[in-house]
């Protein structure tokens, strides 16, 4: 293809249509969204307008990037920002670089965000960004000029004040660094607190690493006291050993749970006498990011039979839409922590509830990474950083809240987990907005 000033282009997606469109697949995450929110909203018997505009993103951007590869040519990207809710403060939300990105997925991740800021209460909206391009592929000088173009696009609606990016899949540190430091000449000056996630050399905050699997710790060492469950020898399985299911892993263990299977993209394995967590995060963070080659794994099973192991705690920590109405039934732990988003589908929820399976649902187990992002740009504000044991503190104090509001919730309206975590949080960003007068 040729552009019109005759520099020859490719396109990473050609159809530029279809990526707007929304898919009506059975598990389009944002249909899935719309409709917990339906259920909440019916049960808090919103408001009509304010529910309407809660099934909607406030503002949504489409970019077009035009990024000069090595090889000289110049290649266009397809890059969004979608901005969902701002009623209780700025938009926060990670930006996600993957090929298959769509729409309907940054619009679904922004609800989530929103919903998850106000869960933990934090003064925060909801927003997410992708970019459709597979890094894999690129290198890092071409990385590097991407992420400098998304800021150039997206950067005039971005800010401490507006919109405040965070890292997500196959975005990291670096690409924050790129990006703040492109804001800069933007802005004319250095304004750290636009982004997070970023170095510690350049505003980033102690504790942001495993902020995710502590939260996600947290969360199960409440859920495990509410349920009279002894932590100390309980078995636990964690699908995906990243950063949030190997941190997860690492600091349940801490607390005396067994690790009995593990599931990542290279394969699955079971260990009944248990499988060393903290060694094999050593081992994935020195080898690819992948745990085949471990010794110690045990024995090799089939990916999708790791999440069926019995075991008192699940976290399924990779990708969404794992645990479905096709095998919720033999998905039986005590306790069901959702570090990743989306992991499981609305039709696997009442088989799981039937089988007495206790699920922390994802945007409240989840919640740690963005509280202590929360805590970076707070830093960032008044440029004064806080120690590590100060970080944890206030995370431990922030996630324990949110979960006795939603089990207070799911006391007071009878309801499970899922729901009662919508409606603690559904009702907060409504009343922000009632006051704001818009509706
Ligand atoms: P990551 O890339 O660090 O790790 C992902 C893990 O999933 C890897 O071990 C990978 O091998 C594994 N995986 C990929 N495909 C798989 C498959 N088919 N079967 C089994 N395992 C597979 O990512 P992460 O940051 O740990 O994020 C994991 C999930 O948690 C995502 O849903 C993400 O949105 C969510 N999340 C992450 C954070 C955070 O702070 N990192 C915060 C909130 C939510």
């Amino acid at each position: 293809m040729v552009n019109r000033i005759g520099i020859s282009t490719r396109l990473e997606s050609v159809d530029f249509h279809a990526v707007g469109i929304s898919s009506e697949s059975e598990h389009n995450p944002f249909r899935i969204t719309q409709q917990q929110l339906d259920q909440a909203a019916e049960l808090l018997k919103l408001d009509p307008a304010i529910h309407e505009m809660l099934r909607w993103p406030l503002r949504e951007l489409h970019v077009t990037l035009p990024v000069k590869m090595d090889d000289g040519s110049t290649r266009v990207f397809q890059g969004f920002r979608v901005q969902y809710n701002d009623a209780r403060g700025p938009t926060k939300g990670g930006i996600r670089f993957h090929p298959d990105e769509t729409i309907d997925t940054v619009r679904a991740l922004a609800a989530w965000m929103t919903w998850k800021c106000a869960l933990v209460d934090i003064p925060l909206g909801g927003g997410k960004g992708g970019v459709i391009c597979d890094p894999r592929r690129m290198s890092q000088g071409e990385l590097e000029r991407l992420s400098r173009a998304y800021i150039r696009q997206v950067g005039r609606f971005l800010g401490m004040y507006n919109d405040i990016p965070a890292p997500d899949v196959n975005t990291n540190s670096q690409v924050m660094a790129w990006m703040v430091d492109e804001f800069a000449f933007m802005r004319g000056h250095n304004e750290f607190g636009m982004i997070t996630g970023k170095p510690l050399a350049l505003g980033g905050s102690v504790g942001r690493d495993d902020a995710t699997g502590r939260g996600v710790s947290i969360v199960v060492a409440e859920a495990a006291k509410k349920l009279g469950l002894k932590l100390d020898g309980a078995r636990m399985v964690v699908q995906g050993y990243g950063n949030v299911g190997s941190n997860s892993a690492v600091l349940l263990a801490d607390m005396g749970c067994r690790l009995v299977a593990v599931a990542d993209e290279s394969g699955a394995w079971a260990n009944p006498k248990g499988i060393d967590a903290h060694a094999l995060q050593a081992y994935v963070r020195k080898n690819n990011g992948l745990a085949k080659g471990f010794a110690g794994l045990g024995d090799p099973i089939a990916k999708e039979e790791a999440l069926e192991v019995p075991c008192e705690i699940l976290v399924p920590a990779a990708l969404e839409n794992q645990i479905t109405e096709k095998n919720a039934a033999r998905i039986k732990p005590r306790i069901l922590a959702e570090g990743a988003n989306g992991p499981t589908t609305p039709d696997a929820d009442p088989i799981l509830y039937d089988n007495g399976v206790y699920v922390i649902p994802d945007f409240m187990c989840n919640a740690g990474g963005v509280t202590v992002s929360y805590f970076e740009s707070v830093q960032n504000a008044y440029s004064f950083y806080w120690d590590l044991p100060t970080v944890h503190e206030r995370l431990q104090s922030k996630m324990t809240a949110a979960f006795h509001a939603v089990d207070e919730m799911a006391g007071k309206f009878k309801v499970h987990n899922r729901l009662a975590a919508y409606l603690v949080a559904v009702n907060r960003v409504a009343e922000a907005m009632r006051l704001r007068g818009w509706a």
